[in-house]
C-alpha cells in the first residue's frame, strides 16, 4: 500500500518546502523506495503558463506538456525521474473540474460547496499518483503558508486524508522558521508555536517539525519546541542554512529525517541511502578549481528564479567539468550598438535566454552577432536560437529586414514564423507547442558530437519556428539545421559550421538536466567555454612576452 507524506509550511514563505520535499524523497529513493513528489499550488490560475516570470519565476515544462511550478524542476533534478501533469495541482484546476461537473449536472441538484466538493476533488488528486501502484511513497508539498485563506481547503483535505488513512500511512511534516534575534542573542520559538497552533485549529497535528535556522538548535530548545507542539524531541529536525541546495539531502540524512519518517510510517529502513554519486557530485562542485564566466543574456535577469533551470544546469555541467560557472547576468535591454563589445568582452561564453515579445530583443541579436563574429562559444535557447537565425539572416544573408513575425507580423523576410498549427489558436493558456518531441540529429554535426546519438527527445514551449522557406539559403551560407523533427520537419537545432561552438536549439535542454544526468549540451558548452578561456589566456601571455622582449 502506498504511504503519503505531506509537507506544509509555516511562519513565512520561501523556507524551501520544495527543496525539503525533494531532499527527503531523494533519501527515501536512495534507500530503495519508489518515490514521487507532487505539488499543490493554492492560486486560481489553472497553471503558471500564463504568468509573468516576475510573478512566478520560471515555468517548468514536463514531458507530457504540462506547464508547471518551478519546484517540479527540483523534483526531477533530485530524483532523476520525470514528472507529469499529475504532479502539479492548482486551485484553478480543482475548481475547473468541479465547475465542469456541476455544469454536466453530475451533482444532481445538490448545492456545490468548498466542503465536501472542493475538498473531495483535492483528496482525489492527493491519492491519484499513489493509485497507479507505481510508488511506495508519495510526497505532497502544499504550497503557501499555513494560515493563508487560499491554502485552507488543502489543509482541510489533508486532515480528512490523515483521518481516513491513519497515522502510520500518512505523515505530516511542517517546515517552519526559528528566527534568531540579534539584539536578544536568542533563537525564538514563538512563531513556530503559533504556526503549529494554527494547524491544530484546523485539526492537523504535525508529526515532524523541520526548523529552518541560521544557528544550531540546542537539545533544550528542541525539547521546548517538542513540548509546545506535541511532537517528540527527536522529531524536531534542524535545517540549518546551507550554501548549496544540493547539500540539503545530506544535512537531512545527518539529522535522520528519513529514518524518523520511515519509522513513523512503520516502513523498514532497508539499506543505508546510496548517496555515493551524489557525494561525488558535491565533491566536484566544491573542489572545482577552474572558473569560467558565462554571460547570460536575458530580460528577466534581475529575478534569479526566472532562469532557474538554466542556472542549475550550469551547476550540474560545471561539476562534471570540475569547473565553476560564474554566471554573469546581462540585461538584454541594456545592450546596444554602442556598448555591446564593452558589455560582452569579459565573458568566456554567451547564452542567449528564452523569452517572449519585443522587449530586449535587439540586445539579444547583438549578443548573437558578437559571439558569432568573435568565435565565442554560444548557446541560444528557444528565443535565443531564433535571435541567432535573425542575426545571421540580416548580417550574412543580407536580408536587411529579416525578423520574427512574433515581433514584426508583416516582416519582409519572416525567417522565424508562426507554426501552422498555431495559426488558428486564440486562447493563451496551454496552447503552445509543449512537451517532449523527437529530433533527428545529423551525424556530421557538432550537435552529434555533443549528444553522441542521432535521435533525441527534448521539451518545447513556443509558438514560432524556423521558416523552412529560407533553409537552403542559410545552409549554403554556413548556418546548418543539424537537428530536425522527423515528423513535421521543424528545425530544432541550428549550428555554425565555421565556429568552435555556436548552437541554437528551439527546445529547452535546461529542463532535462539532473544531478545524475547533467545535460550534454551544457556539459559541452561549458567545456567550450573552458577551451576558449584557455586559448585566450595563452594569446594574452604570448602578447605580453613579446611586449617584454620588445621593451
Ligand atoms: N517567443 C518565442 C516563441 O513563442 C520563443 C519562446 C521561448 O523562448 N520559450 O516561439
Amino acid at each position: 500500500m502506498t504511504k503519503y507524506i505531506f509537507v506544509t509550511g509555516g511562519v513565512t514563505s520561501s523556507l524551501g518546502k520544495g527543496i525539503l520535499s525533494a531532499s527527503l524523497a531523494k533519501l527515501l529513493q536512495a534507500r530503495g523506495y519508489r518515490v514521487t513528489i507532487q505539488k499543490f499550488d493554492p492560486y486560481i490560475n489553472v497553471d503558471p503558463g500564463t504568468m509573468n516570470p516576475y510573478e512566478h519565476g520560471e515555468c517548468y515544462v514536463t514531458d507530457d506538456g504540462a506547464e508547471t511550478d518551478l519546484d517540479l524542476g527540483h523534483y526531477e533534478r533530485f530524483l532523476n525521474i520525470p514528472t507529469s501533469q499529475a504532479n502539479n495541482v492548482t486551485t484553478g484546476q480543482v475548481y475547473q473540474t468541479v465547475i465542469n461537473r456541476e455544469r454536466n449536472g453530475d451533482y444532481l441538484g445538490k448545492t456545490v460547496q468548498v466542503i465536501p466538493h472542493i475538498t473531495d476533488e483535492i483528496k482525489r488528486r492527493m491519492m491519484l499518483l499513489g493509485g497507479t501502484g507505481n510508488y511506495d511513497i508519495v510526497v505532497s508539498e502544499i504550497g503557501g503558508t499555513v494560515g493563508d485563506i487560499e491554502s485552507l481547503p488543502y489543509i482541510e483535505a489533508l486532515r480528512q486524508v490523515k483521518w481516513d488513512l491513519g497515522n502510520s500511512n500518512c505523515l505530516v511534516i511542517h517546515l517552519t522558521l526559528i528566527p534568531y534575534l540579534k539584539a536578544a542573542g536568542e533563537l525564538k520559538t514563538k512563531p513556530t508555536q503559533h504556526s503549529v497552533r494554527e494547524l491544530l485549529e484546523i485539526g492537523v497535528q504535525p508529526d515532524i517539525l523541520v526548523c529552518r535556522t541560521e544557528k544550531t538548535l540546542s537539545l533544550a530548545l528542541k525539547k521546548k519546541i517538542a513540548l509546545f507542539c506535541n511532537v517528540s524531541a527527536n522529531a524536531v529536525i534542524e535545517s540549518i542554512d546551507a550554501k548549496s541546495i544540493y547539500s540539503v539531502p545530506l544535512l537531512m540524512m545527518k539529522e535522520k529525517l528519513d529514518r524518523i519518517a520511515l519509522s513513523k510510517l512503520k516502513l523498514p529502513l532497508r539499506d543505508e541511502p546510496q548517496m555515493d554519486s551524489w557525494l561525488e557530485f558535491l565533491k566536484s562542485l566544491k573542489n572545482s578549481k577552474k572558473v569560467v564566466k558565462i554571460g547570460l543574456v536575458g530580460k528577466y535577469v534581475e529575478l534569479q528564479d526566472a532562469y532557474k533551470s538554466i542556472n542549475e544546469s550550469f551547476i550540474h555541467g560545471g561539476a562534471l567539468n570540475e569547473c565553476k560557472v560564474s554566471v554573469h547576468a546581462i540585461h538584454s535591454e541594456t545592450i546596444n550598438e554602442k556598448n555591446f563589445e564593452q558589455k560582452l568582452k569579459s565573458v568566456d561564453a554567451i547564452l542567449v535566454a528564452p523569452g517572449f515579445g519585443e522587449r530586449g530583443i535587439q540586445g539579444k541579436i547583438l549578443a548573437c552577432e558578437y559571439a558569432r563574429v568573435n568565435k565565442i562559444p554560444f548557446l541560444g535557447i528557444c528565443l535565443g536560437m531564433q535571435c541567432a537565425v535573425i542575426e545571421y539572416a540580416r548580417n550574412v544573408l543580407k536580408l536587411k529586414n529579416a525578423h520574427s513575425t512574433e515581433i514584426k507580423p508583416n516582416s519582409l523576410h519572416p525567417v522565424i514564423d508562426l507554426m501552422e498549427e498555431q495559426k488558428k489558436v486564440v486562447k493563451k493558456g496551454g496552447t503552445m507547442r509543449l512537451g517532449a518531441y523527437p529530433c533527428d540529429i545529423n551525424p556530421e554535426s557538432k550537435a552529434f558530437e555533443v549528444y553522441k546519438q542521432t535521435s533525441i527527445l527534448e521539451r518545447h514551449r513556443h509558438r514560432f519556428e524556423f521558416n523552412n522557406k529560407y533553409l537552403e539559403k542559410f545552409e549554403e551560407a554556413g548556418l546548418i539545421a543539424s537537428g530536425i523533427n522527423p515528423e513535421n520537419k521543424l528545425v530544432e537545432i541550428v549550428e555554425l559550421r565555421d565556429h568552435p561552438f555556436y548552437i541554437g536549439v528551439q527546445y529547452h535542454p535546461e529542463l532535462k538536466s539532473t544531478v545524475d544526468n547533467p545535460h550534454p549540451l551544457f556539459v559541452q558548452f561549458i567545456k567550450a567555454a573552458m577551451e576558449h578561456k584557455y586559448s585566450f589566456e595563452k594569446v594574452e601571455t604570448q602578447i605580453s612576452k613579446e611586449d617584454i622582449i620588445l621593451n
